[in-house]
């Protein structure tokens, strides 16, 4: 039993070096992709009554050279831990602003919005709220038209900072958004407490709710919740035309997912919604 324990350990072992060795390597590449500009940022159309186009949420990737793009799940986490998300968080919110000052001029354009998500690390940095002024400053982006989606686990500590932080920017016409409600250590009293504009119907029950009355029941309560606190409220992950129906049924109005458009690339996304090209 004893050399059991021993192997297990030393599998243990290298299964942790493994991993200590396959963060240090992402964290180096992080470091150079900021440097370098190996970052993209990917848009997501959202739509209002299956018609109306909003805006989009902007989702980042990774390009490092001669290898495929990375998704978010695998670096933001690292970029978490290691802080390079503060960084990193400023090139996205600087990019999607300088979008929305192209939009801005266009009567065709100027009402799109950009949603973008922060990361708790982010909005807990002492620079915050400051750092996202300037930089609305420095573009000149119209704050009204920009959307920050924040996620519940980042709330629980100290909510009392995160609703200062959120009203002094909302003070500048940014709106919020609550993302994932319902898949993490939600409470009810937290999104009473919040300053927020918008609910997100999480993906996790939007998937089986044409075919599972539980999943159904918890979209239904999500979605009479953001209603009845005067919420918008918009479902994540919609791809298929019966999760559309039911959503409708249950009153929502405003949607993402697949059925419409995958994330893409600016000038995907500009084709693809049929958008003027700005000069
Ligand atoms: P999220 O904020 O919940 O973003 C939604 C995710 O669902 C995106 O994955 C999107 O591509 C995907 N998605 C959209 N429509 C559908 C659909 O119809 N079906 C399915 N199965 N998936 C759909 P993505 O882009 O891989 O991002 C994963 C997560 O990484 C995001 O989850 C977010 O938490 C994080 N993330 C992405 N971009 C950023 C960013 O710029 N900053 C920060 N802090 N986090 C980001
Ligand atoms: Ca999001
Ligand atoms: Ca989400
Ligand atoms: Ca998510």
């Amino acid at each position: 039993a004893k050399k059991v324990g021993r192997n297990q350990v030393r599998f243990f072992d290298t299964r942790m070096q493994q991993q200590a060795e396959h963060r240090a390597e992402l964290e180096f590449g992080l470091r150079r992709a900021l440097k370098e500009n190996e970052f993209i940022l990917y848009y997501q159309p959202q739509y209002h009554s299956n018609q109306q186009l909003l805006g989009a949420e902007v989702l980042i990737r990774w390009q490092p050279p001669d290898q495929p793009l990375v998704s978010p799940a695998d670096f933001i986490p690292v970029a978490e831990t290691t802080g390079l998300i503060v960084p990193m968080g400023h090139w996205i919110l600087r990019t999607a602003c300088k979008q929305l000052v192209r939009w801005a001029d266009d009567p065709e354009t100027a009402h799109l919005t950009l949603a973008v998500n922060i990361s708790a690390v982010q909005m807990h940095h002492h620079q915050f709220v400051d750092d996202v002024l300037s930089i609305l400053s420095e573009t000149g982006a119209p704050a009204h038209r920009l959307e920050l989606e924040l996620t519940e686990s980042l709330l629980i500590d100290n909510i009392e900072h995160t609703i200062d932080k959120m009203l002094q920017l909302k003070q500048h016409g940014i709106r919020f958004s609550l993302d994932d409600f319902g898949t993490g250590f939600s409470s009810l009293n937290m999104l009473i407490s919040l300053p927020l504009d918008t609910l997100k119907v999480d993906q996790a029950f939007v998937r089986d709710m044409h075919r599972d009355p539980r999943d159904l029941a918890v979209a239904r309560t999500i979605i009479d919740l953001g209603r009845s606190l005067s919420l918008n409220v918009i479902a994540e992950g919609v791809e298929n035309e019966q999760q559309l129906k039911s959503l409708r049924m249950l009153g929502c109005q405003c949607f993402q997912g697949y059925f419409y458009a995958r994330p893409m690339p600016i000038d995907a996304f500009i084709e693809h919604c049929q958008l003027p090209v700005p000069l």
